[in-house]
């Protein structure tokens, strides 16, 4: 698994102040322990050599009392002295032994050099002894120091800094994630207007003013980008409705041509017949065609003049429906369809621009002739999160699941245009009912009908709810 970077610079962040308080805490802890024995073990020495002293006088006075002259020097003290005389030891307490003493301090003070160890008995508390040979007397000292109370505040001491380093490496991985969201804010603008610009928003921009001046290179070449992108797509979409602005009059005049022959038709050879039969059915699509790429050029270069008015969904759907009806293509005959308004909707206002939502239902019904047999229903219903949903239903084969997404495709002609049809079809009718529903920011999907047919789904976003004044339709 990849860690993004917010993660990485988290971890970083937490590795760091892991490690320095661990190089923090172990200095304190050693430096400081350190010098607390040392302190420890001179007042050690020093006592232990004092009370020394003390016993090669007493000894030299001719005191024999060993037991209570050693209880008399532990006095008051939490030390323990062990005495050598004459090959033999004396204690102080029974909570001692000659034993107690280290083997080797032990031998090092009975050959006549003192010495100090600090230890840990095998009862597990930390003492210090003190080893002091007396040649004088042919004895030696020593004494034992509990250091229980340094061991506990040294426990306490590590304690204390193992929770701090604790606090700290997290204290480091809270800073670490701040930081990372601080410094990926910037992308995340970035971003947000990639989004908006592949959703057709072309003039969005970053702001210079508001971006990081770390950053300015990149919001300058995103937007040059933008920039370029922009003009680019606007000079396609117009040279594509240049270009069809152009073949249309030559179409006009061989249309208007055709005709002549046309009314001449029975006096033409049955074999040229034919071929002016074909050159019509010919001539009808490339003209539906350069139609249908015309209003795709403008549907293009549509993010830029487009006009979205608020008005009452269902209404909206009922006259584009009779306005559409009536310019459907040859296919308009009768009375025009039905919309079947949910009554919950029926005050639902949508922002639409009121002419590319009757092409986009001309096509629709268009195509239901086409392929279906005719539309059966049109109904206006609630979608999810705050749409609304206006559905085309037909009782023709239905469109195959594979070909769901395909058919809005450009020129896709699916299998059905084989089997029912003229053949008049380009292609692009679904494509420009996605273009034009996707810059009213709408939607546009292909399903099922309950009735075998196929059932064309558009969606709009609801402005409200009606309840509050606005425009009509
Ligand atoms: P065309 O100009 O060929 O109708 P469209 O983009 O409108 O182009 O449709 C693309 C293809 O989708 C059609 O060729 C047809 O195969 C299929 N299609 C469209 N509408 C229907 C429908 N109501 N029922 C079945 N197939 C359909």
């Amino acid at each position: 698994m990849k860690l993004g970077i917010g993660a990485r610079i988290t971890a970083v962040f937490g590795l760091g102040a892991l490690v320095l308080s661990i190089l923090m805490g172990g200095l304190s802890y050693f430096t400081t322990r350190h010098f607390l024995l040392a302190g420890r073990e001179t007042a050690a020495q020093h006592q232990a050599f004092a009370n020394a002293v003390l016993v090669r006088s007493e000894l030299q006075s001719g005191n024999t009392q060993y037991v209570s002259l050693l209880a008399s020097i532990d006095a008051g003290t939490n030390a323990h002295s062990v005495l050598y005389h004459q090959s033999k030891s004396y204690v102080s307490s029974l909570s001692v032994n000659a034993s107690s003493i280290p083997t080797q301090l032990r031998q090092v003070v009975l050959s006549g050099t003192a010495a100090t160890q600090t230890y840990r008995t095998a009862k597990g508390t930390a003492e210090i002894v003190v080893g002091v040979p007396v040649p004088s007397v042919h004895a030696a000292y020593f004494e034992l120091f509990d250091l229980s109370d340094l061991d506990h505040t040294l426990r306490v001491l590590a304690l204390t800094l193992f929770g701090a380093g604790v606090v700290t490496t997290l204290l480091g991985i809270a800073l670490g994630r701040f930081a990372s969201e601080r410094s990926l804010r910037p992308l995340a603008d970035v971003s947000r207007a990639a989004g908006a610009i592949a959703g057709g928003e072309l003039d969005t921009r970053l702001d210079p003013a508001a971006a990081d001046p770390d950053l300015e290179g990149l919001t300058n070449s995103f937007n040059a980008m933008v920039d370029q992108l922009q003009e680019r797509i606007e000079r396609e979409a117009r040279f594509n409705s240049d270009v069809s602005h152009e073949l249309r009059s030559p179409l006009t005049t061989l249309a208007a041509a055709l005709e002549v022959l046309e009314a001449d038709r029975d006096e033409l050879p049955v074999r040229s017949q034919r071929a002016l039969q074909l050159l019509s059915d010919d001539l009808h699509r490339f003209q539906r065609m350069v139609g249908d790429l015309l209003e795709m050029s403008r549907a293009d270069a549509g993010s830029v003049d487009v006009f979205l008015e608020e008005v009452n969904v269902s209404e909206l759907v009922q006259r584009s429906v009779v306005a559409g009806f009536g310019h459907m293509d040859g296919h308009g005959h009768g009375a025009p369809p039905e919309v079947h308004v949910d009554p919950g909707v029926q005050a639902w206002r949508v922002g639409v621009d009121k002419r590319r939502f009757e092409r986009v239902i001309v096509n629709l019904m268009e195509n239901a002739s086409h392929y279906g047999g005719g539309v059966t229903e049109i109904a206006v219903g609630p979608g999810d999160d705050d749409q609304v949903e206006v559905t085309v239903d037909d009782a023709g084969p239905g469109i195959d699941p594979l070909e769901r997404t395909k058919v809005f495709e450009r020129f896709y002609r699916g299998s059905a245009s084989g089997r029912r049809g003229t053949g008049t079809g380009t292609g692009l009718g679904l494509a420009l009912v996605a273009e034009h529903m996707r810059v009213m920011k709408g939607g546009v999907r292909v399903e099922s009908s309950p009735n075998g047919g196929a059932r064309f789904v558009l969606s709009l976003p609801v402005l409200s709810d009606g309840d509050e004044p606005g425009g009509d339709a």
